[in-house]
């Protein structure tokens, strides 16, 4: 093939995926989403702030009201990623905000760990076995079989 490398999937059509994980020792149970979707994508800032397609903490909200004021022309993107506390070993699925021009990146969220506070990691699709439950802390999260499609 021409193009190797690139195989369509479910990004290509606009769909977020997931997967499910639990806790086999407490029950805890959690949708963990990926990427982006049909809604969690780009916009102009302006078109963001009329529409409001998905929600934001709203210290970010704010933030974003008071960049669209100073900068007509930013444009906000969104996804889902995975990220782990490299210290808890507690992984997180949450959304993550940039707003930029073609020039620089003017906000973009940055996550802590609810248990010690510390900077979170990005980490690989599905990697979940074996890290912390961030209910119970023991070591016992698994992934579940199903994949989830959002949007
Ligand atoms: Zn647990
Ligand atoms: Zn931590």
């Amino acid at each position: 093939m021409k193009n190797g490398g690139y195989s369509p999937s479910s990004k290509a059509l606009g769909m977020g995926t997931g997967f499910n994980v639990h806790c086999l020792h407490c029950g805890y149970e959690e949708d963990f989403m990926e990427g982006k979707g049909m809604v969690v994508h780009e916009y102009s800032l302006k078109r963001y702030l009329e529409e409001e397609p998905f929600h934001v903490h709203r210290m970010t909200h704010r933030k974003i009201e008071q960049l669209a004021r100073r900068y007509g022309h930013l444009r906000i993107d969104a996804e889902y990623r995975l990220l782990l506390c490299p210290h808890c070993h507690i992984p997180f699925s949450r959304l993550h905000i940039t707003v930029f021009d073609r020039e620089r990146i003017y906000h973009q969220t940055r996550f802590r760990c609810t248990h010690c506070e510390r900077p979170l990691k990005e980490i690989a699709t599905g990697n979940i076995e074996n890290y912390r439950c961030p209910e119970c802390l023991e070591k016992s999260l698994v992934v579940g079989l199903d994949v989830i499609n959002w949007d």
